[in-house]
């Protein structure tokens, strides 16, 4: 698409070298090309151009071209389709399978949802006349772009993460600086060169910066002509966001991360749930936000459930990420597989017994590998039952019933998501204990353009997608006139 050089996109100029760092093929280790490492110099001129954008064009006031140029957006990244997908199972190492779905198709398709979302929004609302305080006034409420957003995505799901803050904030009239992640700079890079080359979005209005350095990052969250940060990452790095938009008071937006339960009722049907809680642990090397990590299902059914699940596991595997029948590919780095290494050898320390997997699969000697891992036998509150590992590691728990089972789902500094399997009735009133920010009952999809998906607790702050997703991005006036 670009040769072996990525550019950054700034001012409307694609803008190459001279500093640059490597981007790798996961499945193999192998480098792809390379990417333009901005320097904070360049991030300084993305701001700016933003600024400039936001605050002396047309842009934000003209919401009918903004729906034309999200529109573009969308056809040339469909026309493109075929060139990301490659691109995206390459640098993130996703299973093609979910390229027909989350990881790039949905993304694409959910800015045609937004365009139609912004032609049709009621920007402002006639409240009518009243007389507060003896002062006859027409009043109206009016909505209004936040400003210049500084939005900051990591790897696991690029083309969704990056798609999903500027496509709302575009339709909402915002400009903005997307930091992308350091591990998928090439994914940034195509939007750049597809914006820059195929759609009428003013120069400025879009600026891409990828970089080896998270400082990057750091700078775009404290500078003071950044309106609202839109952050998604993990919760440690929330934290330090929302901190460091503090000096200057940024609405600030994140989507962070979790530790999802799947619970299991005891009327539902064992072996089918067992098989979707591994299929979902597993998927993309369990690198998701969402996925549910920890299994909790019937005490009496603990070990049954185990080997259930395990079998599923095994049968799943890892794969090549380019063949459509993979679910479980690469994790992304070495440094994410070590990460993941090191609490493998904790769940050890803690008790856990490897139902299966436990290690690295045989046989991958190239790029980032962790085998399926289903661990049993650990206390409910140790570490590896309660943080967020990034990887395909479940834990399975046993409860005691409907109670015991929204007690622990919910004893989680998390409230990303969750699962419920059961007879319908009894696994709707589960769903709705749970305190989570979406649930997925008796296999239920809750991932589409117009639902609204988002963090309780340390899991985030604010909504992406639907409507809400796209009200984050805006702005609320309140304006009276006498009227004499
Ligand atoms: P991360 O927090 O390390 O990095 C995310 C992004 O933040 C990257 O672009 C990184 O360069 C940048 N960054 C790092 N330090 C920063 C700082 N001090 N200031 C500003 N930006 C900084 O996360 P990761 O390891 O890349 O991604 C995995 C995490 O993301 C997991 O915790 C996962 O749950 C979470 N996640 C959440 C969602 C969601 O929608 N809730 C979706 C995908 C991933």
């Amino acid at each position: 698409m670009f040769g072996d050089l990525s550019p950054l996109l700034i001012g409307g100029e694609l803008v190459y070298g001279p500093r640059r760092f490597g981007t790798l093929d996961p499945a193999t280790g192998d480098t792809l090309g390379e990417a333009t490492d901005a320097a904070p110099a360049d991030l300084d001129h993305a701001i700016a151009a933003a600024r400039h954008a936001f605050d002396s064009t047309p842009w934000a006031t003209d919401p009918a071209f903004r729906v034309r140029c999200l529109r573009q957006l969308h056809d040339a990244l469909t026309r493109h389709a075929e060139e990301l997908r490659e691109l995206t199972i390459a640098e993130a190492g996703a299973p093609r399978f979910l390229t027909h779905g989350a990881q790039l198709d949905a993304p694409v398709a959910d800015l045609a949802w937004i365009a139609d979302l912004a032609e049709d929004y009621l920007w402002e609302h006639d409240l009518g006349r009243a007389a507060p305080m003896g002062v006859t006034s027409e009043r109206r409420v009016v909505r209004e772009p936040a400003g210049v957003v500084g939005a900051i995505t990591p790897w696991n799901f690029p083309h969704q993460l990056n798609l999903a803050k500027l496509g709302p904030a575009l339709a909402a009239g915002c400009t903005l600086v997307l930091k992308a992640a350091p591990d998928t700079p090439w994914c940034a890079a195509a939007l750049a060169l597809l914006i820059r080359e195929e759609t009428d979005l003013p120069p400025g209005v879009v600026n891409i910066v990828t970089g080896a350095d998270h400082a990057l990052g750091a700078r775009l969250c404290a500078d003071p002509r950044v309106d609202l940060l839109s952050f998604t990452g993990s919760t440690a790095t929330g934290r330090t966001v929302m901190s460091a938009a503090a000096g200057t008071v940024k609405k600030v937006f994140l989507e962070l991360g979790g530790k999802s339960a799947f619970v299991v009722l005891d009327d539902a049907d064992l072996a089918a749930a067992c098989g979707y809680a591994a299929f979902a642990a597993v998927t993309h090397a369990g690198q998701g936000c969402a996925i549910t990590t920890r299994l909790l299902v019937p005490r009496d059914r603990y070990a049954e459930a185990a080997d259930l699940t395990a079998a599923t596991m095994r049968k799943l595997g890892t794969g090549d990420p380019r063949d459509e029948r993979t679910v479980c590919g690469p994790v992304i780095s070495a440094r994410q597989r070590d990460r993941v290494e090191a609490y493998l050898r904790l769940a050890a320390e803690e008790g856990g017994e490897f139902v299966t997997g436990g290690g690295r699969p045989e046989g991958r000697d190239r790029g980032f590998w962790i085998e399926p891992t289903l661990v049993a036998g650990l206390a409910p509150g140790s570490r590896t039952a309660t943080e967020e590992i990034f990887g395909p590691v479940l834990v399975i728990l046993p409860h005691d019933g409907d109670d015991d089972a929204v007690r622990l789902a919910n004893d989680s500094p998390y409230g990303l998501s969750g699962a419920v399997h059961g007879s319908p009735e009894r696994a709707r009133a589960v769903a709705r204990r749970l305190r989570t920010g979406t649930v997925s009952v008796n296999g239920g999809i809750w991932y589409s353009a117009d639902m609204p998906f988002g963090g309780y607790k340390q899991s985030g702050i604010g909504r992406e997608m639907g409507v809400a997703g796209f009200e984050e991005y805006l702005e609320t006036k309140a304006i009276a006139e006498g009227v004499r």
